[in-house]
This record gives structure tokens, C-alpha cells and sequence, in this order.
């Protein structure tokens, strides 16, 4: 967990987002009220609550929810525990929920939410009591109408099942739309679970499509993080027949140059120390920052923000990056990808499988009818080419870089509605 304060303490989330932001709307003829509307966050909370620990002590934690932007609908968007959280890494999170649901036209607006912690340092009674307690501040934001929390970094299906707990006793019936990311038997969807990786995989295999190239064991990947992302984003490409030579996590990076089996990565870390890579013996050790300049085709960071930066962007060798994460690249690191040839599928399209298949979640919840999993994955596979094509379309309108054009989409999606909404009163 140091390793990740360290990689991020200079950078600000919300600071990138922002430049992001005015690189994408300079290009739209929009009022100059809305374009600057769009810039804040509409709502900002800030809990400070206490937990019992196991040892009997009383801990107080601080947590945030923001809600960016509600003009296309309720606001949707993980909660993450890490350590590193603030609030303007969860205002940059935000921001970029409402660009990426714009983009793949969820009727969303977007939101984020975290709590400053270290889950590998709590106990599962800990983790279960803080969740408890930060479902009941935040329950003054959140709603199956208005906010609907899903998992991100730290958090999973079964904080889920606590938040739509929590939130059902206190109303007193039982509400599943009040997140998704839920475990199947407390009306979870098919193929949530591994959505986000699915759509990541998706997305790199139409980007090398789209450029003529092979699609098979010749494609060497690298991986930064193996968790719910990038470790479903690696399976997927394994069983799709791609070479996955490395992958890491907190505890640093593992090469295979004759491609890793990932079934056997997954079955070590499912019985693992914290279910990580350490200790892991069929790879070669790598630091994390050699797995980004690794000879590789495609590079997917799955991890956390700020990874391709001024620093190390010029010793990037793949030829395609799968943003995975969100907010991996900092816009100096852009420059330097672009002017190397080097494409980037952003964050808001890579990795908007996850919030797809939530959307699907709610919609199955709201509906009580559910799909099968053949079913989520041709709609999800649907949705993402169908945005693809969009940002394709706005790319070559602008002349810009993939990112610019989905935010360039993205941010016209919600200021058109803004300006058809009319401002209030
Ligand atoms: P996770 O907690 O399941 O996994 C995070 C992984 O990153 C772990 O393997 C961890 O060890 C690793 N990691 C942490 N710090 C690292 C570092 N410094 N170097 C290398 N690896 C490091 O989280 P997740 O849900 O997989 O989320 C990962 C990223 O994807 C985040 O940016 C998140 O916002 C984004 N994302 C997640 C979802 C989702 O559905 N879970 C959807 C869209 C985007």
C-alpha cells in the first residue's frame, strides 16, 4: 500500500480532469455557462464516523460521496477504500463517471464515493461495521432513483450486499437497486463480476481490428493490476488466445515471455495472502515500473491513476494502450504517447463495461426479470462498439486523440441536455 501513496502524492486527480476537460470542451460550441456548469460538482458530502475495531478501540474514518452531474439521470459510480483517497480523487472519479455514462448513452449522470482506509489491514467484522456505518451517513445522497454506489478499488460484491442491507433495514423492505455489483443471490447480474476486464478486452480487440492487425498469440500483453479488472481483463484475454507475458500488483510485477497461464496465475491468487501475486513461482520478478516500458504490443494499466506520466511515458514500447483504470495517463503523458504513434483507448470507453453491465444490473432489479449471461455479454459487446464507433466518428470530425474525442462526445451528450433541460428556475 506505501508503494501506492508514493506513485500518486505528486499528481491531483481532479486537477487532470479538469485539463481534460478544457482540452475536450474547446472544441464545442456550447453557451459558456454550461460549459462551465459542467466543470463543478453538483453535490459534495463529507462523513467523519466512528467504527469499533476488534480490539475494542473506537476509530474514526473519514469518507466522501460526490455526485458530479444528475442531467441524464441518477448518478452512478463505485465507492472506493484505499488508503490515498481524498476528495478531489473522488471529484476527478466523478467527473468521469458522468463522461463515461454519457458516452456509452446510460441514462446516468455520474458519482463517486470513498473512504480513507487500508482494507488489507481490517478484518472482515471491521471492513463489514465500516461499510454498515458509511452506507448510513452517505444514505442521505444515496437511492435507487438518485445515486446507485457499485464496487471499485477496495471494495466488491460483498460490500455490495452490506450497503443494500443496511440500506433495506433502515427503509424497511428490501431495495437490490440501491447498488449493483451485488452478489448473484441478492439479485446480482450475470457477468458483472467480470464486466469491466471483459470491456477492456473487447475494446483492444476492436482497436486492433480497426488497424489491420493480428488478433492472436503474436499480441503480447503486459497488465498492470490483478484485481477485479485487470485480472478478468487477463483471463479474457487468455481464453481469447492472446499472450499474456506479464502481469502485477501491489507487490510488483511477473514476467513470462512465453506468455503466462493465466488459469494458473488465478488459481494461486485465489488461495494467496490477500489473494496477491506474491510468492507466485512460474514468472520471472519485475518491478511495476518495468512492466510499463516492457517490449510488449498492447499495455493495459488495470490499477489506479497516474501511472503514465512525464516521467516514464517515453519508455512506453507497446504500440496500443487498454486504460483499464481510470485516469492511468496524465494529460503530459498524452503528448508524449501521441507524438510516439502510440494509441490510447481512454478510461471513460475501455472501461465502461463495468458501469454497462451495473446498468444492466439495475434495469434486471427494477424489472425483477433477469437475463442470462449470453444475453448480458452480446448487449454489453453491443453498447461498447457502438460508443467505439462514436469516438471513432468524433476523432476523425476533430482531428484529435481518442481521449479528446470521447470526452469531446461525451461532454456535448450532456451539455445538449443541459441546454434542452433549461436551467432551473
Ligand atoms: P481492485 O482493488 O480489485 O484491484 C486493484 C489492483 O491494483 C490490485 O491487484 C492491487 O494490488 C493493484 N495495485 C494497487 N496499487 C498498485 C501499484 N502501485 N502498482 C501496481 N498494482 C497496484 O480494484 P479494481 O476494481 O480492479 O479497480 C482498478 C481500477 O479500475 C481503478 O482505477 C478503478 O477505478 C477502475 N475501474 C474499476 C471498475 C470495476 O468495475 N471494479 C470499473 C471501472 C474502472
Amino acid at each position: 500500500m506505501a508503494v501506492q501513496a508514493q506513485a500518486t502524492e505528486h499528481i491531483n486527480a481532479y486537477t487532470i480532469a479538469l485539463q481534460q476537460y478544457d482540452r475536450a470542451v474547446a472544441y464545442l460550441d456550447l453557451p459558456a455557462g454550461i460549459k462551465n456548469f459542467l466543470r463543478y460538482p453538483k453535490r459534495e458530502l463529507t462523513v467523519n464516523f466512528p467504527v469499533r475495531m476488534d480490539n475494542g478501540d473506537i476509530n474514526i474514518f473519514t469518507g466522501y460521496r460526490v455526485h458530479h452531474n444528475t442531467v441524464l439521470g441518477p448518478s452512478k459510480g463505485g465507492i472506493r477504500y484505499a488508503p490515498q483517497v481524498d476528495l478531489d480523487e473522488v471529484r476527478a472519479l466523478a467527473m468521469w463517471m458522468t463522461w463515461k455514462c454519457a458516452l456509452v448513452n446510460l441514462p446516468y449522470g455520474g458519482a463517486k464515493g470513498g473512504v480513507i482506509c487500508d482494507p488489507l489491514d481490517m478484518s472482515q467484522s471491521e471492513l463489514e461495521r465500516l461499510t454498515r456505518r458509511y452506507a448510513t451517513e452517505i444514505s442521505l445522497f444515496i437511492s435507487p432513483h438518485g445515486d446507485i454506489p457499485a464496487p471499485d478499488m477496495g471494495t466488491n460484491a460483498q460490500t455490495m450486499a452490506w450497503i443494500m442491507d443496511t440500506y433495506s433495514m433502515t427503509v424497511g423492505y428490501s431495495v437490490p437497486a440501491i447498488v449493483t455489483g451485488k452478489p448473484l443471490n441478492v439479485g446480482g447480474s450475470q457477468g458483472r463480476t467480470e464486466a469491466t476486464g471483459r470491456g477492456v478486452v473487447i475494446c483492444m480487440d476492436e482497436a486492433l481490428r480497426r488497424s489491420g492487425r493480428s488478433r492472436t498469440s503474436e499480441i503480447r500483453m503486459a497488465i498492470q493490476g490483478f484485481g477485479n479488472v485487470g485480472m478478468y481483463a487477463a483471463k479474457h484475454a487468455y481464453d481469447l488466445g492472446y499472450k499474456v507475458i506479464a502481469v502485477s500488483d501491489v507487490t510488483g510485477g511477473y514476467l513470462n515471455e512465453h506468455g503466462l497461464d493465466v488459469d494458473d496465475v488465478m488459481a494461486y491468487t485465489a488461495t494467496s495472502h490477500h489473494h496477491q501475486l506474491a510468492g507466485y513461482k512460474n514468472a520471472q520478478r519485475i518491478s511495476n515500473a518495468e512492466l510499463l516500458a516492457l517490449d510488449c504490443d498492447v499495455l493495459a494499466p488495470c490499477a489506479l491513476e497516474n501511472q503514465i506520466t512525464i516521467e516514464n511515458a517515453a519508455d512506453v514500447k507497446a504500440f496500443l494502450i487498454v486504460e483499464g483504470a481510470n485516469g492511468p495517463t496524465t494529460p503530459e503523458a498524452d503528448d508524449i504517447l501521441t507524438a510516439k504513434g502510440i494509441e490510447v483507448v481512454p478510461d471513460v470507453l475501455a472501461n465502461a463495461g463495468g458501469v454497462t453491465v451495473s446498468y444492466f444490473e439495475w434495469v434486471q432489479g427494477l424489472q425483477s426479470f433477469f437475463w442470462d449471461v449470453e444475453e448480458v455479454n452480446r448487449q454489453l459487446r453491443r453498447v461498447l462498439i457502438r460508443a467505439y464507433d462514436d469516438v471513432i466518428r468524433t476523432r476523425d470530425q476533430f482531428e484529435v486523440d481518442m481521449r479528446t474525442a470521447a470526452q469531446i462526445t461525451a461532454i456535448k451528450r450532456v451539455g445538449d441536455a443541459t441546454f434542452t433541460r433549461g436551467i432551473y428556475p
